[in-house]
């Protein structure tokens, strides 16, 4: 065999490990999560690999195993997949390579060591999470491409660790550790059963404990649809979500035309969210329960990246390149999911209104974001908007659909004021006129909620329109009546006056003044200025050419 090299771990990794060594014990346990899931990676990889490169073989049957030594205290975890070579080898352990280490630093940063409980489990460090329960930790492995060696990896997660060339290494990657004295329960047959079925109840591939089949494997969206109980789904989500909250909406359909298509859906309990960072695409695309691709940008428009879940349909082929998928099948799937959770997300609007304010309150950002982006579903994004208006109570909200039903009679228009404040609103002589002759008005407070009503123009047929528009101003339902006896000026006087402001003002501070019958405690409205969102705009323009 080959000298043995000496590395050292990077400032980053020691910080990481030395984290995780000092984790609680209730989070210890998912260390088994992590390493079944790199396995079944493993694996994945090379079930993908070998369906374009037959040469590239294990020789052995695509399954985990798991083997607990009681006596040496041993956890040992062995999988007969793609294994790594040596320059993987020092990429994938030797540095902080998953972008769930990265963001649970990010999050130690920022908060501190007092809040770190549970946070290990809900990031998932993956490989280093075996050092919450290791004192030792060999890697053997051996990549599955012909002609590769075998390699072993050492470390006792103190700053260094070893690799050297090693005979009779498997292909795959076999995992030994030796457990901590305070992790000795991670040894124990019993301990472990119950914790791969606790979190790997659904892994693609079949996992052995001292040789016994552990998990029962089942693709929940292929079972019908009565018979999945909410606890089912339950952990179903928080297992492909990686979550630990209660989904709030829950789908779960199938359907055999336009394509056949098999699917859970599930909207998470809150958004995760943060100003300037994106959730990745939440959806996995099956076939035949074969995974295909993992959170797949394919399957939903970008604004529903919410949405976690699996569809798993039989008109995609088997063992389809990744450049296929962006062919016409995938674009056929993609039509059919978004006017499906769409629909969806309007049904249980529909079912319970006060449940939906609350999800509009915490995702209302991204129906806005697809009112503005998808053209092609416009009509049923519009129905699931929701705004506060002049008439609804205690801060609810009403939808489009709501307003136009209870219009006025003669009604052409959706009138909304894009406002800080309600109070502002209330108080403004833009909305005056609206509240004397009962005509609803949206409120927007939202720098984005002028983006969406201006990609929306119309709903049902009701032109959606400012307040303080000129056309507001000549809604024939927005007139003051004259009164008979009043002192008012008569129509050529007033005319007369609007033109001598006009010229007295000049062209270069106004555009043109026009008398109205808008107002009734208010002398004069400025009209047709720029809206708070390109004011905004405007400044930030000025800001940066400083
Ligand atoms: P992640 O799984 O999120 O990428 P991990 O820390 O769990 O992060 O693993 C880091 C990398 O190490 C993996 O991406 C993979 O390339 C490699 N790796 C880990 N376990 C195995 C394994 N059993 N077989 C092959 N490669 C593995
Ligand atoms: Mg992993």
């Amino acid at each position: 065999t080959g000298s043995e090299e000496v590395h050292e771990f990077k400032t980053e990794t020691k910080r990481l490990l030395d984290i995780v060594s000092n984790s609680l014990y209730s989070e210890k346990e998912i260390f088994v999560r992590e390493l079944i899931s790199n396995a079944a990676d493993a694996l994945e990889k090379l079930r993908q690999t070998q369906s374009v490169e037959s040469d590239v073989d294990s020789g052995k049957p695509l399954e985990i195993r798991i083997t607990l030594d009681r006596e040496k205290n041993q956890f040992i975890i062995q999988d007969f997949g793609i294994g790594m070579n040596l320059d993987e080898l020092n990429a994938n352990l030797g540095t902080i390579a998953s972008s769930g280490s990265k963001k649970f630093l990010e999050k130690m940063d920022k908060e501190g060591a007092s809040k770190k409980e549970n946070i290990i489990g809900q990031f998932g460090v993956g490989f280093y999470s075996t050092f919450m329960v290791g004192k030792k930790i060999k890697v053997y492995t051996k990549s599955a491409f012909p002609g590769s060696k075998g390699y072993c990896w050492t470390t006792d997660g103190q700053g260094s660790y070893t690799v050297a060339e090693a005979e009779n290494v498997a292909v795959g990657t076999k995992i030994v550790i030796d457990l901590r004295d305070d992790a000795k329960s991670y040894s124990s047959q019993l301990e472990i059963d119950s914790i791969i079925k606790k979190y790997s109840n659904f892994v693609g591939y079949p996992i052995f404990l001292n040789g016994k089949e552990v998990n029962v494997i089942e693709a929940l969206w292929t079972k019908d649809t009565k018979s999945v109980t909410p606890e089912q789904h339950q952990e179903f989500y928080r297992f492909i979500a990686n979550a630990w909250d209660d989904p709030q909406y829950t789908l779960h359909f199938k359907t055999d035309s336009p394509l056949a298509i098999s699917s859970v859906l599930y909207v998470p309990e809150k958004h995760m969210e943060l100003l300037g960072e994106q959730t990745k695409p939440g959806v996995s695309l099956y076939s035949r329960k074969v995974l295909i691709q993992p959170e797949s940008a394919g399957i939903l428009p970008h604004y529903l990246r919410f949405i976690k879940g699996v569809v798993d349909s039989e008109d995609i082929p088997l063992n389809v390149s990744r450049e296929l998928l962006q062919d016409n099948i995938l674009s056929r799937l993609r039509m059919v999911m978004t006017s499906r959770v769409l629909k969806w997300l309007d049904g249980e609007a529909k079912k319970n209104p006060k449940k939906y304010d609350e999800f509009f309150m915490d995702y209302g950002q991204f129906i806005k974001e697809g009112a503005c982006t998808d053209a092609m579903h416009k009509r049923d994004i519009s129905k699931l908007l929701r705004f506060e208006s002049s008439k609804s109570e205690n801060n609810s909200m009403i939808s489009l659909e709501d307003y136009a039903a209870r219009s006025q009679e003669g009604q052409k228009r959706i009138y909304y004021l894009l406002t800080p404040k309600r109070k502002y609103a209330e108080e403004s002589p833009y909305t005056e006129m609206f509240k004397k002759k009962g005509v609803e008005l949206l409120y927007l407070y939202d720098t984005v909620d002028e983006f969406v009503v201006n990609h929306l123009k119309e709903f049902q047929g009701f032109d959606l329109i400012s307040a303080d528009s000129p056309e507001a101003a000549k809604d024939p339902l927005l007139q003051m009546e004259r009164d008979a006896n009043s002192q008012a000026l008569s129509d050529a006087e007033a005319q007369d006056l609007a033109k001598w402001i006009e010229t007295s003002l000049g062209d270069e501070v106004v555009k043109g003044v026009d008398v109205s019958r808008r107002l009734n405690s208010f002398p004069a409205i400025v009209q047709e200025h720029e809206s708070p969102a390109m004011r905004k705009m405007m400044q930030m323009m000025q800001g940066s050419a400083k």
